[in-house]
């Protein structure tokens, strides 16, 4: 019954970095890094070294050939040798009689784990194979290892070493690696979703945009079959060039701005100019709230410059999101209007975002920013995972206040990089 219990507790710390995975990247937009990697093998090393199996004091099993292969598998060889340092120190630590045969075994299995996970790698299929030959020699080299250096200890608890090790370790190593891969491989699966509701996001804007750009097309196209009339007077002339130029212009902005946005993600992060951000935004959105009957008003905010440090693509992108919900939630109005006003205080950027259209219960409202959390019927509810998650990144945070029926306020906090007025 010790054995099991024994095994079970050992499987428990093996499953940890899946278990913090999930919690912990749960509505980020993002995957695992090699330091969260590299923190949760080590916080699981130590935890299954301290609370090991063992039948004689000085000898302990636990874990650490799963969580060394494990550790370099995804957060490759840097991780594998912090993990190593925090093993050789706390076995250290623990001491006792074991510590030589120990070392010894990790001098054999860790180049191993490095070949395994190379192959891994490499291999295009049977993967599957190459973690059951990992858990297979993880638990075959070390009882070999100990029954040559430490043959009487071995044969007087020969049945524990048979029955514990190749099930910690096989099994271990199984669960883990297939639990994380999947999870991991669900998340990328995740971030394609949340690039393709941008790509959703930028379609729908660029109907609307279309329509749009028809209408000053038509009235040039007017005034140029006007211009050829031999007999129209010079100032006339004058007056229709300037009319379309000004049109073309609007256009080329327009457009550029359209091309500015749908352009991919970059990551380079810079120190931007948040009303210049949000003008170029409206510009694109403009077509988006027209088409829709709402008014969408910016608030005079062109004195004001306040500086937020963030990537311009991300920052475009989060004010899409926030634009276009406002938008949509008002476009069952007769009057249906989204006010943006920019608020600054001495360390803060504040960004306001207000609509009169359907509003949020306080159930709904606790649910933004979560997870596929839409009440639209072809909604995807990423466009404020995304927003929430970018806001979170940049040290920022989202004030909600929305009635049911009146309308939503959100304003957005981000700390600010410098600002003058
Ligand atoms: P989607 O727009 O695809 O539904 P989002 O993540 O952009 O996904 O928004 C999630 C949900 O939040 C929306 O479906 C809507 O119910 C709610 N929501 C967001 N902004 C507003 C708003 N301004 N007014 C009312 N509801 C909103
Ligand atoms: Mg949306």
């Amino acid at each position: 019954m010790t054995y099991i219990q024994n095994i079970m507790l050992q499987l428990l710390f093996a499953l940890l970095p899946f278990v913090l995975f999930t919690i912990y990247y749960r509505d980020k937009p993002v995957n695992y890094s090699r330091n969260f990697i590299t923190v949760t093998s080590c916080a699981c090393l130590i935890l299954s070294m301290t609370f090991p199996s063992t039948v004689e004091t000085g000898f302990i099993f636990d874990i650490r050939y799963v969580i060394m292969f494990f550790g370099i598998l995804f957060g490759g060889l840097p991780t594998g040798v912090t993990l190593l340092a925090v093993f050789l120190l706390y076995r250290l630590y623990l001491g006792g009689e074991g510590m030589l045969s120990a070392y010894t075994i990790l001098i054999a299995t860790f180049p191993l784990s490095i070949l395994l996970c190379d192959w891994y790698h490499r291999a295009k299929e049977r993967k599957q194979l190459i973690v059951f030959l990992a858990g297979i020699s993880f638990s075959v080299i070390p009882l070999l290892i100990l029954f040559i250096m430490e043959t009487k200890y071995m044969l007087s608890h020969l049945s524990f070493h048979i029955m514990v090790m190749p099930v910690q370790n096989s099994l271990g190593i199984w669960l883990l690696i297939s639990l994380f891969k999947k999870a991991a491989a669900d998340k990328e699966l995740f971030i394609s979703y949340v690039h393709n509701e941008r790509v959703q996001a930028i379609s729908h804007v660029a109907a609307s945009l279309a329509h749009e750009v028809r209408n000053p097309l038509t009235s040039v196209m007017g005034f140029l079959k006007l211009i050829r009339n031999p007999s129209l007077p010079r100032e006339k002339v004058d007056q229709y060039i300037d009319v379309c130029t000004e049109e073309l212009a609007r256009m080329q902005t327009i457009l550029s701005e359209y091309l500015a946005v749908s352009r991919p993600l970059g990551k380079h992060k810079e120190e931007i100019d948040l009303s210049e951000q949000i003008y170029a935004v409206t510009d694109v959105m403009t077509p988006y709230a027209n088409m829709n009957n709402v008014k969408l008003v910016v608030e005079d905010i062109r004195s004001m410059s306040i500086r937020v440090e963030s990537n311009r693509d991300e920052m475009k992108q989060l004010l899409i999101n926030f634009i276009k919900n406002a938008i949509e939630a008002c476009s069952d109005r007769h009057d249906g209007m989204v006010i943006i006003r920019l608020l600054a205080s001495n360390h803060e950027a504040g960004l306001l975002i207000k609509d009169n259209g359907v509003g949020m219960s306080s159930e709904q409202i606790k649910r933004l920013g979560t997870v596929y959390f839409s009440t639209k019927s072809t909604g995807t509810g990423l466009g404020l995972t995304f927003s929430y998650q970018l806001i979170r990144s940049l040290g920022g945070r989202v004030n909600v206040r929305s009635e049911q029926g009146n309308g939503t306020e959100f304003v957005i906090r981000l700390p600010i990089a410098a600002a003058e007025s």
